[in-house]
């Protein structure tokens, strides 16, 4: 187990600085063109690939960091330099992490490359489960996954929506009902590989924010995919089904969440993302108080303005303590007692909107135009409290945690 220690070793300040600088000199003086244009900003990505950022080893070295830090650490630099366009970057790696999680050695071996491309030719990937129906309620999915036995195929048909890179994706990540009676432990995740006849994109969505990511539905019609697909093997998928059916038969019996913890485990990088928007727009904030001058004096001398900087700058600092104490927890196997995931994700998320409204504010006229990037950076930020669980489904995870109820 790695010591917790407040100090970034020097591989680590390396690692800081070189995404710090890609985030300075490619990321941000492209983030207000691609959030004008709401379109997948596929030079920046194939600039990351080329620096080796976008890519599975990139990912899976900040992923096994011992210390638990590597993946805030680059969530926060990245989408420091533009949550859009960062979130166009690390979506793959979203998907990524669904197959490294449950997916076979050959499944990994199979897919997820072709999940990033090359950097001469860079793909996508997309992980779809949230449904029109099935948001926040999860056990709630529609889509159906049904074995054909004698073609040893497996077939998908539903709608998915909200999904970042649907229908650009190579490779989409599609989780589906192979048990209806069993909830969300009837649930299995399937690998469609590129080029699939019968997954479609649906609507692509006009969003509010993080407009250079895309997000869209996707169509699933008479999806056949090879039984290699599904993620983890049929033999594993039998045997969890068998004693999910015990289970329910034995009744009342306290549901062990799996899928609970991975989510711990999981938001604290969405708090990271919410803490790099949060701290640019500070930035931004900070230098414009110093700077701008009303009745003779720069406005930060006026104690109104410099407490409310005074205030961004210690939540943000609280955000990041709660993101790296959940991600070194998450690394050494510790148990979220307190749901202490979800608290960061809850946290952080709340701060950047706060942060970046305060922000505006503080620019006056010129943050609420787009000649200055906090107004992108404010409405960016509203994602943070709406995906991977929103602000009230964290509180509500928090609350049945500390009270020892079960979180379905
Ligand atoms: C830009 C974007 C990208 C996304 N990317 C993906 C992706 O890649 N893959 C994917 O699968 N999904 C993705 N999502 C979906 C996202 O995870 C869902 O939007 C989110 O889980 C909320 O679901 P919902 O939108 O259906 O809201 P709902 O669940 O309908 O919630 C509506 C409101 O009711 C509240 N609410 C619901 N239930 C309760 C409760 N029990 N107690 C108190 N309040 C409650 C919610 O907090 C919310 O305020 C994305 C969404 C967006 C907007």
């Amino acid at each position: 187990m790695a010591e917790f220690t407040m100090e970034l070793s020097d591989e680590q300040k390396e690692v800081r600085d070189w995404l710090h600088g890609f985030a300075a000199d490619v990321i941000r003086p492209a983030a207000a063109e691609w959030d004008e244009r709401e379109e997948t900003p596929w030079p920046v990505i194939q600039e990351a690939a080329k620096v080796g950022i976008y890519s599975l080893d990139f990912y899976a070295q900040q992923y096994f960091d011992p210390t638990g830090l590597g993946i805030p650490m680059a969530m926060e630099e990245l989408f420091w330099g533009d949550a859009g366009i960062a979130l166009s970057i690390v979506g793959t790696g979203l998907a990524a992490v669904g197959v490294l999680a449950n997916g076979t050695e050959e499944q990994i071996g199979t897919w997820i490359p072709q999940m990033y491309g090359d950097a001469n030719d860079v793909k996508v990937a997309a992980f779809c489960s949230s449904e029109p129906d099935a948001g926040s309620d999860v056990a709630s999915l529609r889509t159906r996954a049904v074995y054909d036995e004698a073609k040893d195929e497996w077939v998908l048909n539903g709608t998915k929506t909200w999904a970042t890179n649907g229908g650009i994706a190579n490779v989409h990540v599609v989780v589906a009902v192979v048990d209806p009676d069993l909830g969300s432990k009837g649930h299995a995740s399937f690998i469609v590989p590129p080029s699939t006849p019968g997954l479609s994109q649906g609507q692509k969505f006009k969003k509010h924010g993080i407009r250079a990511s895309h997000t869209a539905e996707v169509v699933l019609d008479d999806v056949r995919v090879p039984g290699s697909c599904l993620l983890g093997g049929k033999e594993k998928l039998d045997a969890r089904l068998a004693r999910a059916r015990e289970k329910a038969k034995k009744g009342g019996e306290r549901v062990k969440n799996a899928a609970m913890a991975t989510f711990e485990a999981s938001r604290p990088a969405v708090g990271a993302m919410a803490v790099g928007t949060a701290r640019a727009a500070y930035e931004v904030a900070l230098e414009y108080a110093q700077t701008r001058e009303q009745f003779g004096r720069p406005i930060i001398d006026n104690q109104g303005v410099a407490f409310q900087l005074a205030d961004m700058r210690t939540s943000i600092d609280a955000a990041r303590l709660l993101v790296w104490r959940a991600s070194w927890m998450a690394i050494n196997g510790k148990p979220f007692t307190a749901a202490e995931g979800s608290m960061s994700k809850l946290f952080a998320s709340e701060t950047a909107k706060k942060v970046t409204a305060q922000a505006i504010q503080i620019l006056g006229g010129n943050g609420y135009t787009r000649e200055y990037p906090v107004e992108r950076m404010h409405r960016d930020s509203a994602i943070y409290t709406i995906f991977e669980g929103t602000s009230e489904i964290q509180r509500l995870v928090i609350a049945r945690t500390l009270a020892g109820m079960p979180i379905r």
